[in-house]
């Protein structure tokens, strides 16, 4: 039997989603400025909240100690929470060991603290590679732990979502909170970097 491959009519993503939000809007099923206020809310879950927690944690022990027993109460003193926030857990480096976030299932991070999750994370191949062999995909994504560093992946859950705690670095004493939250990536809030003394801002 052939296949007819004209038959195969590719529309591309934008027009489906705007066709689709053409006919929820119509239908009253989403109301008119939905998708914008949502765009906005984006622009504003960005790592720098993240950051911004980590380097008040850093330098403010009654902080940090609210962080690490309820850091959704510390997320929302800085002003993040909400949709995607409702509930976060903080989770310490040492020394000896190394936390790592992964949403098995799909895409799940803390979006108020965190932004929202870059391509890598989403890949079936992080989502499934980490759990089996964590030492190793972190050091194809640039972070070389030694054998005495254990490594703990936390699987997240659209209810419970997850933030790393780093370690902060030497060289850094003295460093303002501005200057500190300047170190603090993404992938520091994820758990497959550390924060870098040569990266720092201001
Ligand atoms: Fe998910």
């Amino acid at each position: 039997m052939s296949q007819d491959s004209s038959a195969i009519s590719f529309v591309p993503a934008q027009t489906q989603a705007r066709a689709l939000r053409e006919a929820l809007e119509n239908a009253g099923v989403m109301p008119k400025g939905y998708v914008e206020q949502w765009e906005e809310t984006f622009d504003h879950w960005v790592p720098e909240n993240g950051a911004r927690i980590v380097a008040r944690a850093w330098t403010d022990s009654t902080y940090r100690d609210l962080l690490l027993r309820d850091a959704t109460s510390a997320c929302r003193e800085l002003g993040f929470g909400g949709p995607e926030g409702g509930f976060i857990v903080a989770l310490e480096n040492t020394g000896t060991l190394q936390n790592v976030i992964v949403c098995t299932l799909c895409s799940c991070t803390a979006w108020p603290v965190l932004g929202l999750p870059p391509e890598w994370y989403k890949s079936f191949e992080y989502r499934s590679r980490v759990v089996r062999e964590s030492r190793q995909v972190l050091r194809e994504l640039g972070l070389d732990l030694p054998e005495s560093v254990n490594i703990r992946v936390w699987d997240t859950t659209a209810e419970t979502r997850y933030m790393v705690l780093p370690m902060r670095p030497k060289g850094t004493e003295g460093w303002s909170e501005a200057q500190l939250a300047s170190i603090v990536t993404k992938d520091c809030l994820i758990g497959v970097a550390r924060p870098q003394v040569t990266h720092a801002k201001g």
